[in-house]
């Protein structure tokens, strides 16, 4: 039986970037059960970084996981890991009232947004259907972000190994349980004993734990799909913004690789799996974009499904289980998992050593008891 502090079950964004802090102070292994990191939820998302989602809590994340975006540590990742690309939220008169709410939650966090009229949205994105039928007006956040989540996960892998910790691929954690003061963990290939074990099983984190004889979050996966197709020949689509209906019902477009990539913004209930698109939705992403814009989307070129996990209260999950000692949960990471990751990997550090909670959270309005787990079972 191999002996750790820590094992981290699950080789996400979530998992990895808490890992790479952890790993500063105690040894750590990460268990990852696919033979590629990122295989799921994080290798599927929309890599994209904006005030436009979530509760004032999860906009406070994202506040503070932007510094290490814009300026990752040093030797942390070769080139740039995010690039700065607005967001534009959109509003039919129906819509109006949800953009004014958004405005005034984004105007809490960022002073970067200017609301946009129809002839300036059409400069912006000249494909917009806009107009006392369509879409009569814009929030511009020019502080929204693109990200990379192969760079970053790859980068935040690298990170846990030069730390001497390890990243194990091919690693399910096929059985979870306590031993005296100690957690096992078995993989097919080893068993692990460590003083704490952390969930970062993404959609299966709620399985993992009742594995283990843990009280489950009451977790929900939710599938949201994306398609990718062509521009019209000779459209210049590199500089448009993440394109987004304000409030949850609608799609967003972004440019992506010369492509463009857009979602209907589904949120169907599902079991933790492989996600796959379903057809519906591939031809719903089409219907809103051509809806909304002049586009036609001609041949889906490319589509995917994922999972985005949630909390009751859609607030992503760090801290001890209350009913089972080490044993810590870092789960529900929701539809913000990658643009949250570095406060997220903060709060972690801190209440798995029992520090201080870090300034750097506290100065957006994030605390203890808004992330730990025993909020969802009061
Ligand atoms: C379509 C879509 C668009 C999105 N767009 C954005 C976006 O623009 N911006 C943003 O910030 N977020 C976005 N998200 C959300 C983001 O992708 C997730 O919040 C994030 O990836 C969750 O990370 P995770 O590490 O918790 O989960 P995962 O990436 O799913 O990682 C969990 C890992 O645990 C592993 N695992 C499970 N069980 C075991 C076990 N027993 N043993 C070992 N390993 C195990 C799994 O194989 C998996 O690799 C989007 C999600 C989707 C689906």
């Amino acid at each position: 039986m191999r002996q750790t502090d820590i094992v981290v079950i699950g080789g996400g964004i979530a998992g990895l970037s808490a890992a790479m802090r952890f790993g500063k102070r105690a040894r750590v292994v990460v268990i990852e059960r696919e033979s590629a990191l990122g295989y799921h939820s994080s290798g599927r998302s929309a890599t994209f970084c904006h005030y436009g989602i979530g509760d004032a809590t999860v906009r406070g994340m994202t506040a503070a996981s932007r510094p290490f975006f814009e300026a990752p540590p040093e030797r942390f990742v070769e080139g740039a890991l995010s690039l700065a690309k607005p967001a534009l939220f959109i509003a039919t008169a129906e819509l109006l009232g949800e953009l004014r709410a958004l405005e005034g939650e984004m105007a809490r966090f960022t002073d970067t947004i200017t609301r946009v009229g129809p002839a300036e949205m059409r400069d912006i994105v000249p494909v917009l259907k806009t107009g006392a039928d369509g879409i009569v007006e814009g929030l511009l956040d020019t502080s929204g972000r693109k990200l990379d989540s192969d760079l970053l996960l790859q980068a935040y892998a690298r990170a846990v190994r030069a730390g001497g910790g390890e990243v194990v691929t091919d690693a399910g954690a096929i059985a979870v349980r306590r031993d005296g003061a100690r957690w096992i963990v078995e993989t097919a290939g080893e068993s692990l004993s460590a003083g704490i074990v952390v969930n970062a099983g993404g959609a299966w984190a709620d399985a993992i734990a009742i594995d283990a004889g843990v009280r489950p979050l009451g977790l929900q996966p939710m599938r949201r799909t994306i398609i990718g197709f062509d521009p019209p020949p000779g459209l210049d689509i590199a500089a448009w913004p993440f394109t987004k209906t304000a409030g949850d019902e609608g799609f967003y477009m972004l440019p992506d690789a010369g492509r463009l990539l857009a979602s209907p913004m589904d949120v169907t209930p599902t079991e933790p799996t492989d996600a796959q698109p379903e057809d519906y939705d591939v031809a719903l992403a089409a219907w809103r974009v051509e809806e909304a814009t002049t586009l036609e989307v001609g041949r889906v070129k490319t589509k995917w499904a994922g999972l985005r996990t949630f909390t009751a209260d859609k607030v992503p999950t760090a801290g001890f289980a209350p009913d089972a000692p080490g044993f810590f949960w870092l789960a529900g990471q929701g539809g913000y998992g990658l643009q949250t990751a570095p406060a997220m990997a903060l709060a972690a550090e801190a209440l798995l050593f029992g520090d201080a909670w870090p300034e750097q959270l506290a100065a957006f309005g994030v605390r203890p008891e808004q992330v730990m787990p025993d909020r969802l079972f009061a």
